[in-house]
């Protein structure tokens, strides 16, 4: 089976099992069932040789019932229909798990950006937001970044998306995208909100299981936005970074990586972590199986599986990247009884953190980032809580009860409003 469709697949198993759990009103399965638009643009645009490609893009709305579809963009060579519609749904649950006033959505272009020159990029990612035109919009659907995309990025697509719109109208179109720069709109603080988040709720977690995180082990796959973040975050808690891999390769030192001189490293080499003197290279396959207390998967869908699974050693997946873990996999980690915490509940700081750069648009303000972490913190732990209270209520794993902390939400609001017409 092609990744893409595990992924999808993988989404609606979770979704099936709590709707059955909870008993889902039946009409509302339904409809929560498929998303709602899915756009798919072609798009030209002129390279640095003169030659024109033709790109593929993607926008899948999942479901707006709660507010306007938000979710990121990425860039990847894999990116598809069916990776569009996973990680768009994984949104709808997400910012409903959250208590946010979004819905859920999920794009992005099919290319390997490091083939592509800077200017390259930037045409790329203007022409594409042309391409989806007012399909966006910032009560619409408001992107933001994701794997391969960035606040450079987020900012051309804003100044895209607001040029094209009448100059009356120009300032108030900026928060058609979360995840900009400070300078262009962004939020202070928006840029670790996601590793913060993770970090929070991994506090939660030894806070719950009375767990001390100084000198604890932790390893991490993935070193880019989330991965660094939640790395620096968990080290200021004591705990000792003694893995990390990534596309470039795998790195391990018993008596720690420092995330920081490993993100000087790394920015110097186009993120990549391989090369890094403060650690050994080690092969890739040993990875998941390392001796450690906490396993951080922050980078791509599908990556704890039946091969790995058992081999695990951690007692506690943060999953900070969406979808890491297949549903067969997880059924032999509960049985090994390591401790999950859900992407949808972990990795939720980023759209939380979108959600106040939204609003500080919408007044026209400038938040500080000690404000900003306070409150992203406290939405962290408030979700946190109601999918213990819910995991209690069901006696049921996190995941689902995560998800049945989302589909009451929505049930609640379908109820309330009945189906137009
Ligand atoms: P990023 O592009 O900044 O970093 C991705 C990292 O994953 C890179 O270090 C890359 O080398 C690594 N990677 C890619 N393929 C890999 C592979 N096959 N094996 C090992 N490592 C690999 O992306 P990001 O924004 O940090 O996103 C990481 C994950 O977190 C994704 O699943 C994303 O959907 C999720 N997420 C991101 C945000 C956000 O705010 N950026 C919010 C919520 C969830």
């Amino acid at each position: 089976m092609a990744e893409s469709s595990k992924l999808y697949e993988n989404v609606q198993k979770q979704f099936d099992r709590a709707a059955d759990v909870m008993g889902l009103d039946e009409g509302i399965r339904t409809i929560l069932s498929t998303p709602s638009n899915e756009i798919i643009v072609h798009f030209p645009v002129k390279m640095d040789n003169g030659k024109i490609e033709l790109l593929k893009g993607y926008r899948v709305q999942h479901n707006n019932a709660l507010g306007p579809y938000k979710g990121g963009l990425r860039f990847h060579p894999k990116l598809d229909i069916n990776a569009a519609r996973a990680l768009a749904t994984w949104m709808t649950w997400k910012s409903a798990l959250a208590g946010l006033p979004y819905g859920g959505g999920k794009g992005g272009i099919k290319i390997d950006p490091k083939k592509y020159s800077m200017a390259e990029l930037e045409r790329i990612t203007r022409r594409f937001t042309y391409a989806l035109g007012d399909n966006i919009g910032p009560d619409l659907d408001i992107p933001a970044p994701d794997v391969n995309t960035n606040s450079q990025i987020m900012a051309w697509i804003a100044d895209t998306y607001v040029q094209t719109k009448s100059p009356a109208n120009r300032h108030n179109n900026l928060h058609v995208v979360t995840g900009k720069p400070v300078g262009s709109g962004g939020l202070e603080g928006r840029d670790r909100a996601t590793g913060f988040g993770v970090v929070s709720t991994i506090k939660s977690w030894a806070e719950l299981k009375g767990v001390d995180l100084k000198g604890k082990k932790y390893i991490v796959q993935g070193f880019g936005n989330v991965g660094y973040w939640a790395s620096h975050f968990l080290a200021l808690q004591g705990a000792v970074l003694v893995a990390v891999q990534d596309m470039s390769g795998t790195i391990y030192n018993e008596n720690g990586i420092d995330p920081e001189a490993l993100n000087d490293h790394s920015a110097g080499r186009k993120g990549q972590i391989s090369g890094f003197d403060g650690a050994e290279s080690i092969d890739s396959s040993t990875f998941f199986a390392l001796d450690c207390d906490i396993l951080i998967p922050a980078a791509l869908g599908n990556q704890i599986t039946v091969d790995n699974a058992d081999s695990i050693k951690a007692t506690l997946v943060a999953e900070a990247a969406n979808g890491p873990t297949v549903v067969e996999a997880e059924a032999i980690l509960l049985k090994k009884g390591i401790n999950i915490i859900p992407d949808i509940l972990c990795n939720a700081g980023g759209v939380t953190g979108s959600y106040y750069e939204w609003l500080q648009n919408k007044r026209s303000e400038n938040w500080k980032i000690e404000d900003v972490l306070v409150l992203l913190e406290d939405k962290m732990n408030v979700a946190f809580d109601k999918t213990l209270k819910m995991a209690e209520k069901y006696d049921t794993d996190w995941r689902t009860a995560s998800y049945i902390v989302a589909l009451e939400r929505l049930q609640t609001t379908y109820m309330e409003r009945g189906l137009f017409p």
